[in-house]
């Protein structure tokens, strides 16, 4: 088994095996950049470690015959006293981790290698010399001594810190470079010390156990709680495992010809092309980003080194040219000579993502198709948020986790009733906890965000406000959250309830005060208010490039879900190519209840019969409005859903007002046969009771006064020069008897209203039912077409309540892994999913011209959306904001 590739072994296609740090070290040495040598030690090394508990047979042999060749072609052997090869041992799995494992630097240097290093290094005149050259030596030994202590032996971090804070603060500096040889020497001496006293053992001298032990540690820091909790809330895999990297040692510590940077081929904020980086002389690896000191733009870097800074240029775009994306790099430049340590596709906000893949295709690196694949539906959601308008008058107090994105400005509460109480004086609020719970749920739905000091993306508030669509930055800890005091401390200020603050759900950051918030240009985009030819945004004019490349490409039409004209007019513009689900519920509501309660009342055929004639043209009107607004275009109605009780007033509140009648001796005979009535109708599950098709079968003329307002509608629409195409839509169907039943009575309207119109109605059924999706085969006989309802649909194949269970034990799910996102979310493809794919084929088996679509809020979920196109239906449908995602994704899907 070969566990162990040199660098010039591998390449940039073998993530899986080298792990991405591995994979792109490869790609890197073998276009000819200079990449100190190494080679990699598989992830297949990595996994048997971690299933055995001990490295596989063989695998130290050929660590060992690849460190003979890195040390030929060194011409020095690792740890050597007189001339030392040094090397870094570095983790690197296939995802990045930014800051989950570990890496060791300067592996191979002990008590004697350390003054050959620092003669190497050029001016060591001996043991207890000073010189420059010494200075570096010893410090490269004291930071191998944190390194190691801390990653592969667990010594706290801080004693090691604390101790280098005594050093510097007996020299009075707060500068490591402050730091004399004799003062690192003595540092070294203290290290060790801190090293014997925490482990029970000497600092390992032997360069190969050095080497052996680290190798063992980075194996190890996969399974470290941090990493597994990061994979697990990332959707990872947890058992890729990570390869290892032995990197032959190059110093940017060497004085003030040597440094060490990071660079951007694009800006990764804005996509835009220039230099971007860091840089800091002197300094080695760790040193950039830890913040130590402060580094200096890149730019700077021209007249540092001229030579070093051109040669970087020429590798950034060599290096973009042949991935043919924004790249990020990390490199070392020692003595004037430089080389690259690091290269990856790099991370980018959504902006920058859409203004990168245009800039691409109009170099002709990548045609439109890979355009498509460089964005996705989650960046384009970010972009139509609205977003806060920030000059330097802003700064953030505090960063916690981006856990449901939006910008949200409000009054500050800190407990859910007050919450409720200043919303409903019409206040905007942002409700501030330590965590949440299920407690403040009501709270959290008054609020206009939520911010919390603790928790994770997973953490209760965040899988909540995520699921209500509502603004919420989490594990904000720079907070110190007082609810019984009602206020918070942050950077110095106090923060009192009634105070207003601006919270960013995209970027975690927050702001005291009300920071503007600005309407998104891409929404204006797809409102139609911006034309994309004509404006200067380069980001507009990105996003209309991709959208109508996905437009072209996509072979799932894109619907949305709209009850009203408004809804249907907003989803159009956004490109809607109909309406998939249009519920008639809310046309019960409001004055209109009064109706329902007289239908629900009603003691004789005639009573209840005048009920719904009395609907029938609220009704009709309503439809005229849509399928205008839809002309030329279906539009799904769903015959009634909810159960009808839910149209009468509470329980409670008729009980008081009976008994409160009764005491004054005052008549009540309404009043007293609604609360019969709804004692009759109460349902301990109302989910699985009295509703959808169940109700049209028992209560007579209710679906038949729907359906022929529908079809009445439709003629109407027609005969005044429109078209409408309305498909009638059965909830709730689980045996075929049940639809065969509506359709005849629905059939026998339909003929009767249309006459020689020429209107044509469609009849279906929506599949929510699992007994529904399992015998599919028989339901197409009796329907058009089938729309997935996959709200209810997970909701019953789960046994979930979607109104309960979110608030109430979804965390712990999540936090456990038993799912990585919420079934509610994005769609469950192996049971749900299942059942969906069986019900398509056996649907589309008996009747081949079966229309297939799915309503749920999945149909705007981007990993939903693939799988719905995998699976062969003709369209989402989605809310009318989602409309742009779905039709990204589903072009997405299709290249
Ligand atoms: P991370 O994945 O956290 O970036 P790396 O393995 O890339 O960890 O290493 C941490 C730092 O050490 C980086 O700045 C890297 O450039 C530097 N480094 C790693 N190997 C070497 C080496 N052989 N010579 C010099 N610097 C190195
Ligand atoms: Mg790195
Ligand atoms: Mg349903």
């Amino acid at each position: 088994h070969k566990y162990v590739y040199d660098f010039a072994e591998g390449n940039k296609d073998q993530k899986d095996l080298l792990g991405g740090k591995g994979a792109n070290l490869a790609e890197m040495t073998n276009i000819g950049l200079p990449v100190p040598p190494g080679f990699t030690i598989t992830t297949t090394a990595c996994q048997a470690y971690l299933t055995t508990g001990k490295e596989p047979t063989g695998l130290a042999d050929q660590v060992g015959s690849h460190l003979e060749a890195l040390e030929r072609e060194m011409g020095r052997t690792l740890g050597d006293p007189e001339d030392p090869l040094l090397v870094s041992v570095r983790s690197g799995a296939k995802f990045s981790m930014p800051g989950m494992m570990e890496t060791v630097l300067n592996v191979g240097l002990n008590d004697r290698s350390v003054v050959g290093l620092a003669r190497q290094a050029g001016g060591s005149t001996g043991p207890d010399s000073s010189s420059d050259s010494d200075r570096f030596a010893w410090d490269s030994y004291r930071r191998l001594i944190q390194m190691f202590g801390k990653t592969v032996c667990d010594v706290p971090g801080e004693d090691f810190e604390h101790a280098l804070d005594d050093a510097k603060r007996a020299k009075g500096s707060d500068l490591d470079l402050d730091l004399d040889a004799d003062d690192l020497r003595a540092l070294v001496v203290t290290y060790k010390k801190i090293f014997r006293q925490r482990t029970g053992r000497e600092f390992p001298q032997e360069p190969r156990e050095q080497l052996d032990l680290a190798i063992r540690a980075v194996f190890e820091s996969w399974n470290a709680e941090r990493a597994v909790i990061y994979r697990r809330q990332e959707r990872l895999p947890a058992e890729a495992g990570t390869a290892v990297n032995v990197v032959a040692m190059v110093f940017g510590n060497l004085g003030t010809d040597s440094g060490t940077g990071v660079a951007f081929t694009r800006d990764p904020a804005s996509g835009a092309q220039g230099i971007y980086g860091d840089y800091l002389a002197n300094a080695q690896g760790e040193d950039v980003v830890s913040g130590i000191r402060n580094t200096v733009p890149l730019q700077e870097l021209e007249r540092i080194d001229k030579n070093s800074y051109d040669e970087l240029l020429d590798y950034m775009a060599r290096l973009e040219r042949h991935y043919k994306d924004l790249c990020d790099i990390e490199f070392t430049i020692e003595r004037g000579k430089l080389w690259m340590l690091q290269t990856r596709v790099g991370k980018r906000t959504a902006a920058a993502a859409f203004n990168i893949a245009g800039q691409l295709v109009d170099e002709g690196l990548i045609d439109l198709d890979e355009a498509l694949h460089r964005v996705n539906g989650a960046q384009l959601a970010q972009l139509m948020f609205p977003r806060f308008k920030l000059d330097h008058e802003f700064q953030p107090v505090a960063t916690g986790i981006g856990a449901s994105p939006g910008a949200a400005v409000g009054k500050v509460v800190f407990t859910s009733a007050r919450a409720v109480e200043l919303a409903g004086q019409g206040e905007a609020v942002i409700l501030v906890r330590r965590e949440t719970n299920p407690d403040d749920l009501n709270g959290m739905i008054a609020a206009q965000g939520i911010l919390t000091s603790r928790g994770g993306k997973t953490s209760h508030a965040a899988v909540v406000a995520r699921g209500m669509g509502k603004t919420c930055v989490s594990g904000a800890d720079q907070l110190d959250v007082d609810i019984p005091a009602k206020r918070f401390a942050v950077a110095g200020h106090t923060v009192n309830e009634g105070d207003v603050v601006s919270i960013d759900g995209t970027t975690g950051k927050v702001y005291l005060g009300e920071v503007p918030v600005m309407p998104s240009e891409v929404v204006r985009y797809f409102e139609g208010t911006l034309d994309p030819e004509r404006t200067d945004d380069v980001l507009v004019r990105a996003v209309h490039r991709v959208m109508t490349h996905a437009d072209s490409r996509r072979r799932l039409a894109v619907r949305t879900n709209a009850d009203t004209k408004a809804d249907a007019a907003r989803a159009r513009r956004f490109g809607a190519q109909g309406i998939g689900l249009c519920r008639t519920e809310h046309m019960f509501l409001g004055d209109r209840r009064e109706l329902v309660e007289r239908l629900i009342l009603a003691s004789t055929d005639a009573d209840r019969e005048q009920a719904l004639a009395a609907l029938l043209p609220l009704q009709r009107a309503d439809f005229i409005e849509i399928f205008r607004e839809m002309d030329g275009l279906p539009v799904t109605v769903r015959l009634i859903d909810p159960p009808l009780h839910e149209f009468l007033p509470p329980l409670e509140q008729l009980a008081v007002n009976v008994a409160v009648a009764q005491e004054r001796g005052e008549a009540a005979a309404r009043e007293e046969a609604l609360l019969a009535a709804v004692r009759r109708m109460h349902e301990e599950n109302p989910m699985l009771g009295l509703r959808g098709v169940r109700l049209g079968l028992v209560i007579p003329g209710l679906f038949a006064m729907q359906v022929r307002a529908i079809t009445e509608a439709a003629v109407a629409v027609t005969e005044s020069g429109g078209s409408a195409f309305p498909e009638i839509m059965v909830p709730l169907v689980g045996a075929v008897q049940e639809l065969e039943t509506v359709r005849a009575e629905t059939e026998k309207i339909i003929a009767e209203v249309v006459g020689g119109s020429g209107v044509e109605v469609l009849i279906g059924t929506m599949i929510e039912v699992p007994r529904a999706a399992l015998t599919a085969g028989e339901i197409a006989e009796a329907a058009q077409f089938f729309s997935f309802g996959t709200n209810d649909l997970t909701q019953m194949a789960w046994g979930f309540s979607r109104d309960d269970v979110e608030g109430a034990f979804f965390w712990r799910y999540l936090e456990l892994g038993i799912f990585g996102i919420s079934p509610f979310e994005s769609i469950d493809r192996d049971g749900v999913g299942r059942l969906v794919r069986i019900a398509a084929e056996e649907g589309r088996a008996a009747r081949s011209e079966l229309k297939l679509g799915v309503c749920g809020e999945h149909g705007g979920d981007p990993d939903s959306v693939h799988f719905f196109h995998e699976v062969g239906l003709d369209y989402v449908s989605c809310s009318p904001f989602r409309v742009p995602v779905a039709r990204l994704e589903a072009g997405r899907a299709a290249v």
